[in-house]
């Protein structure tokens, strides 16, 4: 069914081979996550989306106006607007008034963990224990977002919900929850001394939030700390955003040339009016976790990539360069940015967030190079930064 397998390799772990050729550009997996989620700071500044999978719910002038604190913007063209279809639908909870893109959103997150996690009319109470959770994780985690404890809030939820828990349990041991590598001596960031307090602080909010006989299982420092290692290790990044679709969509005109480049010229002043306000923050931000594609290993010369080309959180992997049957599927766990550092820089990176040391062909060959950080580097001890980056989005 598939045109790869996801096999071990030895020292390596899991890994996913390609069965057939690809060529640049073609789609190699589409998948929907096993669990997703907005990021906190994301939700609370206003980037409004599906409260289950994440498609925006703005239209692209609430969109440029916000991002640009400028309400008199008007955006030409409107009818190409991506998000008109979704904002005709929505739906909304009942009870705690979260928003929904379609009926069929509403219904598959009432199904899945909603019943559970709705906090009806204590939805913005800050004294309800979840939004404490939150909260107490967002002082901890400020913009840029890499990862959010609302993901393991949400499969407390599932599981909670779920009458098959065995089967439920199983999917979500097929994450690897590593946050140490005994062989290679290797601790995640988040064990080290800046975090301790950190780590405590949550796992007492954790458990206050989930004082329940049936989560017992979840409630102890170990399994906390093997939940968090999941989704820090596992969770891919997610990005949306109305204005980026618009603008695909209206790239594509067939339009005379005079309107074509005066099109092209207020794309730009939208650009730098938003950046002037909203800086690198445009998008509609989450994480995700995705049973097949969290299979994939990094590469610093990666063979493909995750993308989300829906405008939602279902993940479609593209080749980026020609793969052939019996190669492995690697994608890029840093950004681009990230990815032109030096080895050691990359590598400092990889350890510290995902607990492994890059073997990849770019590494190797620059293995003789000093164990020197790139000048651009930022401080990677700072509290801000994140223990769980996850990506890669386009
Ligand atoms: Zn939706
Ligand atoms: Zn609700
Ligand atoms: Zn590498």
């Amino acid at each position: 069914m598939y045109s790869f397998e996801i096999k071990e390799i030895p020292g390596k772990g899991l890994a996913m081979i390609s069965s057939k050729s690809f060529a640049v550009g073609e789609t190699i997996l589409e998948e929907e996550p096993f669990v997703s989620c907005q990021f906190s700071w994301n939700a609370s500044y206003g980037y409004a989306a599906c409260d289950h999978c994440m498609r925006p719910l703005e239209t692209v002038t609430e969109n440029v106006r916000r991002l640009s604190n400028n309400n008199a913007l008007i955006v030409p063209l409107a009818e190409h607007d991506p998000t008109t279809p979704w904002l005709e639908q929505f739906k909304q909870c009942a009870r705690c008034k979260v928003r929904y893109c379609s009926e069929d959103c509403r219904i598959e997150a009432l199904n899945k963990y909603h019943r559970v996690a709705c906090m009806g009319a204590f939805y913005s109470d800050d004294t309800h224990p979840i939004n404490m959770l939150n909260e107490t994780w967002k002082k901890m985690h400020y913009p840029p977002e890499t990862g959010t404890i609302m993901l393991i809030v949400r499969l407390m939820a599932m599981y909670k919900q779920s009458n098959n828990k065995q089967q439920f349990l199983e999917s979500l041991k097929s994450f690897q929850s590593v946050i140490v590598n005994a062989e290679e001596k290797i601790y995640h960031k988040m064990l080290g001394e800046n975090f301790e307090l950190q780590m405590e602080q949550l796992f007492v909010a954790f458990c206050r939030a989930f004082a329940d006989e049936e989560l017992a299982a979840f409630t102890t420092v170990e399994a906390f700390k093997a939940l968090m290692g999941m989704i820090g290790t596992n969770s891919q990044g997610i990005a949306t955003s109305p204005l980026a679709e618009w603008v695909k969509k209206v790239s594509d005109l067939q339009l005379p040339d005079e309107d074509k480049a005066r099109l092209e010229e207020y794309i730009d002043d939208i650009y730098s009016k938003v950046g002037e306000f909203a800086g690198e923050f445009l998008n509609t931000e989450g994480a995700g976790l995705y049973i097949l594609q969290s299979k994939i290993n990094h590469s610093c010369v990666p063979n493909a990539q995750s993308t989300f080309p829906y405008s939602n959180d279902i993940v479609v992997l593209k080749a980026v360069a020609p793969i052939e049957a019996g190669e492995e599927i690697c994608i890029s766990y840093l950004d681009e940015c990230q990815l032109t550092r030096s080895r050691h820089s990359r590598q400092k990176i990889l350890k510290e967030n995902y607990i492994f040391i890059c073997q990849c062909p770019k590494c190797q060959l620059q293995c003789t190079d000093p164990d020197e950080t790139s000048e651009d580097e930022d401080d990677d001890d700072d509290m801000d930064t994140d223990d769980n980056d996850g990506e890669m989005s386009d």
